[in-house]
């Protein structure tokens, strides 16, 4: 799998522009030389971002190299206004890492092979236009274009890669998902799928399982796999990987391998098509970004990072287990976004009300808890739960009920059975939903009954 990012910096990865691509009003605003690309402008990577990707590798259980660089990836493409894009080659910030992730009831440990820092591209938009130059009898007269527009250009992204250690489309999407809440537990990025901040890239290759025994240890790779580009969803992930698995095993029951290409995903239609072949497979001449001093970080600033992470999804589900007596169910809801676990915290800390009741509260969706603090939520459970004491009116109209109805314990009291004031005594406090109380209406009781 291969997993595309953008940070969330203020600016872009290597100028001042504003980095905002989703909030810009118009096209091409956040832009200078360096982003466009223009001759003799100068990189200036950014330290935040750098700081994020190396946070990132670490949070990925990843070794940080003491050195590393970038390099320029050569290709062209009119989204690329330099003709090549600055990213990290053979010396990426992070190596060598895993992610581990649950399947049904089974721990099961995905490789990180490498987190790297890039750029993204502008963005091609193409469209429909009123033609000028069209001869003037033909009036109205339209042509197809492609306009591109830079705000996106230059915005730091992250990349990572993962080991072939992937066996199903449900494995995929449960990785995919984990590796997400990471990134949002990081606050680095939105990883918003819909705007494409987060996007994906499975690489699906078929092969018999050998033996049931030894599905996960796979001596060698088929000969061939596909990449499905770009994808924004998770269950459309699924979708292309599950679509990819039934194509190639059609073709390999023919005795063929699939070819290997790069494809991409019509959401429409539910299908991946063709989008290049191995044939027009790019070189990339990679060699070392010129303008940009490698990177050397000292075992000291490695650790400093270290502390910088924040406590993850699975720590903090062993937590609240541990310290707040949650079912292992309660404690993954409310995990699931960071926000979320830390508006709980904020409200079980006043210890007025049990962590449990909270966290019932909070997963049922009792209140509306982007609208309450913490602090509201609680008032409002405790108002909503806590017994208020009677009044003396509401207390009398149940004691006259309980006696209508129960006249031969009345006609038993006033014979001298005493204990039946007990067992009218008993009636209120449960016709009350034990609200009364007893002394009260004990002495209400003996007044009636005189
Ligand atoms: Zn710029
Ligand atoms: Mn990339």
């Amino acid at each position: 799998m291969e997993i595309h990012v953008e940070l969330k910096t203020v600016s872009k990865m290597f100028c001042g522009c504003k980095n905002d691509p989703f909030g810009a009003d118009k096209p091409n605003i956040y832009t200078c030389p360096v982003c466009l690309g223009l001759p003799g402008a100068l990189p200036v990577p950014n330290r935040k971002a750098v700081e994020w990707a190396v946070l990132l590798g670490l949070a990925l259980n990843c070794e940080i190299p003491l050195f590393s660089k970038f390099d320029r990836k050569n290709y062209f493409y009119p989204d690329l206004p330099k003709g090549y894009q600055i990213s990290q080659y053979d010396q990426p910030f992070a190596v060598r890492g895993f992610l581990d992730i649950t399947v049904g009831n089974e721990k099961k440990r995905i490789g990180i092979t490498r987190v790297h820092l890039e750029e993204d591209t502008g963005k091609l938009m193409h469209a429909t236009v009123d033609d000028p130059t069209s001869p003037s009898g033909l009036r109205g007269a339209s042509k197809k274009v492609s306009l591109i527009d830079f705000n996106r250009s230059g915005v730091p992204l992250v990349e990572i890669v993962t080991e072939a250690d992937i066996r199903s489309s449900e494995e995929a999407r449960i990785f995919l998902k984990k590796l997400h809440q990471i990134i949002r537990y990081l606050e680095i990025s939105d990883a918003d799928m819909e705007k494409g901040s987060m996007r994906l890239e499975p690489n699906i290759s078929v092969q018999k399982i050998q033996s049931r025994l030894n599905r996960d240890k796979i001596q060698k790779l088929p000969p061939y796999k596909v990449e499905v580009k770009n994808i924004n969803s998770f269950s459309f992930a699924k979708k292309a990987i599950d679509f990819e698995t039934d194509r190639h095993i059609a073709i390999l029951e023919t005795g063929k391998y699939p070819q290997q290409e790069t494809r991409g995903w019509d959401e429409k239609k539910g299908v991946t098509f063709s989008q290049r072949s191995k044939e027009e497979a790019q070189d990339y001449r990679y060699f070392p970004e010129p303008d940009i001093p490698p990177i050397r970080w000292s075992k000291s600033q490695i650790s400093n990072f270290k502390a910088l992470i924040p406590e993850l999804p699975d720590t903090r589900i062993a937590r609240f287990i541990k310290e707040y007596g949650l079912s292992e169910y309660d404690a993954t809801v409310l995990t699931e976004d960071k926000k979320t676990a830390d508006y709980f915290e904020k409200a079980v800390k006043s210890k007025t009300i049990p962590a449990k009741t909270v966290a019932n509260w909070i997963i049922n969706k009792k209140a509306d808890i982007s609208k309450l603090s913490p602090e509201g939520l609680v008032n409002l459970i405790q108002a909503k739960t806590q017994k208020l004491p009677m009044s003396e009116k509401d207390l009398e109209e149940v004691i006259n009920k309980v006696l209508a109805v129960n006249s031969k314990a009345v006609v038993d009291y006033k014979a001298g059975k005493e204990s039946a004031i007990m067992f009218l005594l008993g009636q209120v406090m449960r016709q009350s939903h034990g609200r009364a109380d007893a002394t009260t209406t004990r002495k209400i009781l003996e007044n009636k009954l005189k």
